[in-house]
């Protein structure tokens, strides 16, 4: 695929389409913030590390040299409630679903993070880096507590677009005599009975939220990263004061730029456990596999809210569907017993995927568009669909286009980590699923089937031909059967 360095991110900081620079020649830092490990997550916990793989994919696919962090906060509110309620320590809990995290990541097929940072491995860099804002004036403490104090850090809300006087006036934390602003937050915290705690100079206790990302940067890539990513609902406060944290301290840019992805609504609704509507990431792959969660997120736009329902699922393993269907005619032609010969490959998948590959570069390059990219796949296949190749007798030309058409899928399939899947397992995956959600007969659909062939055996065509509708009334086909059956469920 032909590429050229020319990225252009939406950063939320600037609120603007931006040209990516890196801050050292050839080289991409990024750190997205990972989850709380208290529970299994919920698929839209998914959407940021499936659509980040993508980024870091896509920057060293142009030659970039990306080292990737992506963090578990594991010293947490939740985290002790959980242990609390099941008689178990906090890194009982932490570890186990950090565990469990990792199973469904190494089921997805993501690169692998170069970091995975945890709070708990960064506590002295924690007390140290709060000890410094203390330091500076940036921070004060009070009984045991630092906090972090916003009215010395003039560009506070630079991020989010929020004004101080706004955030005042509209806040509902509790009144805090303590503080000397009510929006100030915490760096440092005493531990209370029963909750795990590391010694400091300001007593025994606990990091606070935010400080846990500024210091694992730091402690992992310096002053400065390329880019900051998360959900949206990070940029405030999480976020914001990530950057109050780092840049008072150091004085220096944190991140050059900003991105967020938008949320996951489940039915038209936000997630939440008391609504009673939330997937979890494990549920769903058990259901509809790692292959459709991933289409499924990288086909709507990162920065587009997406909304899962029965139809945009059922979309999305059709959309997967015609495109596995392609490898597999493919694979049926590469059985043939010929060499790759690129001159006799076919003139047209040729001039298409030569033109179709700056159009997909340059969608990547447009703030990762990777509706625009796959709606390029998407021509190469119905092109390639259409010649029909594995129906005719297999020579070195359509063996080489089949060759030459498959490569460029699964070489493109790799920065979404997508369609390297063996095509007749996952078709006949994605047929499962479709019978058992379309509650289909299938013992009827045999038996149609059969009867349908029996018309044909007989010559009585009528017959024939009323049983082909009913069967289509169904939603049954009898073209493009897969492992060995005369029949498939239409997407
Ligand atoms: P948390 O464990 O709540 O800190 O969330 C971990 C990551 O998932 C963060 O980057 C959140 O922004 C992101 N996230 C949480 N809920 C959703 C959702 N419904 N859709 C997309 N991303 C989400
Ligand atoms: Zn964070």
């Amino acid at each position: 695929m032909t590429t050229t360095k020319k990225i252009k991110i939406y950063s939320t900081l600037s609120k603007k389409i931006e040209d990516f620079t890196p801050t050292e020649e050839g080289k991409v830092k990024m750190y997205v913030c990972g989850p709380t490990v208290y529970d299994l997550l919920h698929i839209g916990n998914f959407r940021g590390p499936i659509f980040f793989n993508l980024v870091r994919n896509w920057f060293e696919k142009i030659g970039y040299d990306v080292t990737y962090a992506y963090n578990y906060t594991d010293v947490d509110d939740k985290i002790i409630n959980r242990a609390n309620d099941e008689g178990v320590t906090a890194t009982d809990i932490s570890e186990k679903y950090i565990k469990e995290f990792e199973k469904d990541f190494s089921r997805l097929k993501l690169t692998k993070h170069d970091h995975n940072p945890k709070v708990t491995e960064f506590i002295p860099q924690i007390v140290k880096f709060v000890a410094d804002l203390v330091e500076n004036g940036s921070a004060y403490v009070v009984d045991g507590e630092v906090f972090y104090s916003i009215d010395n850090f003039k560009e506070y809300g630079k991020l989010s677009g929020k004004k101080l006087d706004e955030l005042e006036a509209g806040s509902r934390v509790e009144v805090d005599s303590r503080k000397k602003n009510p929006m100030d937050f915490v760096l440092w915290k005493p531990a209370k009975e029963g909750e795990p705690y590391w010694e400091s100079p300001w007593g025994n206790g606990r990091p606070g939220w935010h400080i846990e990302c500024s210091v694992m940067n730091q402690s992992i890539f310096g002053d400065t990263i390329d880019i900051h990513g998360g959900g949206i609902d990070l940029i405030f406060p999480h976020h914001e004061n990530e950057i109050a944290q780092s840049e008072a301290r150091n004085c220096k840019c944190f991140s050059k730029y900003w991105m967020h992805n938008e949320f996951i609504n489940l039915k038209d609704q936000k997630m939440s456990k008391s609504l009673g509507n939330v997937i979890k990431g494990r549920d769903f792959l058990d259901e509809f596999g790692p292959e459709v969660m991933k289409y499924l997120m990288l086909s709507t736009h990162y920065r587009s809210n997406m909304n899962i329902n029965d139809d945009k699922i059922k979309d999305t393993m059709s959309g997967l569907n015609r495109i596995y269907q392609s490898l597999l005619n493919a694979d049926t032609v590469l059985e043939g017993d010929f060499s790759f010969n690129e001159k006799v490959v076919n003139p047209k998948i040729k001039t298409e995927i030569e033109k179709q590959n700056p159009i997909i570069a340059n969608s990547l390059n447009d703030d990762f568009n990777t509706v625009g990219a796959l709606a390029g796949i998407y021509e190469v296949v119905r092109l390639f669909n259409g010649l029909n190749l594995h129906k005719k007798k297999i020579n070195e030309a359509s063996y080489s286009t089949a060759k030459y058409f498959s490569d460029w899928i699964r070489d493109f399939g790799k920065l979404m980590s997508l369609f390297n899947e063996e095509p007749l397992q996952l078709i006949g995956k994605l047929q499962e699923i479709a019978i058992k959600k379309r509650d289909i007969d299938v013992a009827k659909v045999e038996s149609l089937v059969a009867a349908r062939e029996q018309a044909r055996a007989d010559k009585d065509w009528g017959k024939a031909d009323e049983v082909r509708d009913e069967l289509d009334a169904l939603g049954i086909e009898l073209q493009d059967g897969v492992a060995g059956k005369a029949w498939s469920v239409k997407f």
